[in-house]
């Protein structure tokens, strides 16, 4: 039987979804020209060692998710997984630098790795990204930042995290090396495949490594951050002190290490977890080393690349939560003895004839569900029910804004939310 349906991991966009993309697509061609970026379009398929030089070949993505292949007896090419190498190496190839500094260049369009798909995990997808090649003033650093921030935020994502960190340069990154294989020497046999490969020639890498970076041994290793030489802690400090000029709010994350050989410094993410395991939405950092490596200058570059597919996901969630109700107070209940159910009754009745709105959970799901049901709804106050209050004709308040809670007394429950409300 020929089988007609698309491959696995793709997907079409139908004319009723094509307006978003549409819009994503119009919002980095306005956007980024505003930032005084030009758009750059490199082929689809580049030569592969392009991606060996320049995605680094410890990486995931040239271990095992790069789609290669050889035609008629050519050389090996390979279905771009990313747009920096092909980028770089159209910048080294045109000769951009032989042109105004720093160059600063942006691209869309569709990327490809076999990986096993999921919601914001496909096989053909599509980045947005920029870079910029050819200074390492920590302004251009925060520039990046800041325009992935915005464009987000334009793009109808409200609140995603943005996680920093330094991986150093090659000095401190020695360094720090030595320290880790150490630290890491005896759980060396215990490691994933992959890391037993990685150990010795880009231990930062294991960090990074969705098997084995949760392990306790792992987590304690020895920070970058603690290693970094003088003139890496100077462009971190200044690129945190820009980012606070620019108001660019920002948590440091000392193990976000984005581990190929020619990251340096800077390296940043933006993150929202509500759209699930697969949370990173743009990621990007400076690859001072990546222009020489692909044959060019030694030239210093920033950029990030976030995903098409994940921005409309996140955007599809958050317009949910927004579309649905808000409700004043939740009743929460642990447990399912009846004395508890007449209680839960009663003080839902109580706040709503007081012009509360409010609501329960009759799925009989656990506490944790009904609390996090209460965050989703945006109730302000859980109004928590369980043996003990029961017993002491009492109600458990919790505000969920200060996460403060304290026990009243049944009949005051009514008053007591309200005054929650008001504050
Ligand atoms: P992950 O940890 O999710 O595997 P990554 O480190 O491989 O991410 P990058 O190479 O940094 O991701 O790509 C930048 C962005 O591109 C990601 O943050 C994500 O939004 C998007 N992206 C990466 N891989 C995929 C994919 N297979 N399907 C959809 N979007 C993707
Ligand atoms: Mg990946």
């Amino acid at each position: 039987m020929a089988d007609f349906a698309r491959p696995r991991g793709t997907y079409d966009i139908k004319p009723s979804e094509t307006p978003a993309w549409q819009a994503v697509e119009d919002l980095a061609r306005t956007l980024f020209s505003h930032y005084h970026f030009e758009e750059m379009r490199t082929p689809i398929f580049e030569h592969t060692e392009v991606f060996e030089r320049g995605v680094g070949d410890t990486s995931d993505i040239v271990q095992k998710e790069m789609y290669t292949f050889v035609t008629r007896g050519e050389k090996s090419v390979t279905l771009r997984p990313e747009g920096t190498a092909g980028v770089v190496r159209a910048f080294v190839e045109n000769k951009l630098y032989g042109g105004p500094l720093p160059a600063k260049l942006w691209y869309l369009g569709p990327m490809f790795r076999y990986e096993a798909p999921q919601a914001g995990r496909n096989r053909q997808f599509h980045q947005y990204g920029v870079e910029v090649i050819g200074s390492s003033d920590p302004r251009v650093d925060a520039e990046v930042i800041e325009l992935g921030a915005r464009f987000l935020l334009e793009a109808g994502v409200a609140d995603a995290r943005l996680e920093l960190n330094s991986v150093g340069c090659p000095v401190c990154r020695a360094a720090h090396r030595a320290a880790l294989i150490a630290h890491l020497a005896p759980i060396r046999g215990s490691l994933c495949a992959d890391c037993q490969g990685r150990f010795e020639k880009n231990p930062l890498r294991i960090l990074d490594c969705k098997k084995d970076r949760d392990r306790p041994e792992v987590k304690s290793s020895p920070r970058i951050t603690e290693y970094l030489c003088a003139d890496c802690q100077t462009q971190y400090s200044a690129v945190k002190h820009n980012l606070d000029v620019l108001g660019v709010s920002y948590v440091e994350d000392s193990t976000l290490v984005r581990g190929l050989d020619y990251y340096t410094q800077t390296t940043f993410e933006f993150v929202d977890d509500r759209i699930g395991a697969k949370s990173t939405l743009l990621a990007g950092g400076r690859y001072n080393g990546l222009v020489e490596q692909l044959g060019g200058p030694d030239m210093p570059g920033i950029g990030f690349a976030g995903g098409v597919e994940r921005l409309l996901l996140a955007r599809a969630v958050q317009e949910e939560e927004e579309g649905a109700a808000k409700i004043d107070a939740y009743i929460v209940t642990f447990g399912s003895d009846l004395t508890i159910f007449d209680a839960s009754l009663r003080v839902l009745s109580l706040l709503r004839k007081a012009g509360v709105t409010a609501d329960l959970d009759y799925a009989g799901r656990g506490v944790k569900a009904q609390m996090k049901t209460a965050d989703r709804l945006g109730a302000r106050v859980a109004v928590l029910l369980g043996d003990e209050e029961v017993a002491n004709g009492a109600v458990t308040l919790r505000d969920l804004m200060t996460k403060e809670q304290n026990q009243v007394s049944e009949d005051a429950c009514v008053e007591a939310v309200l005054a929650l409300l008001s504050r």
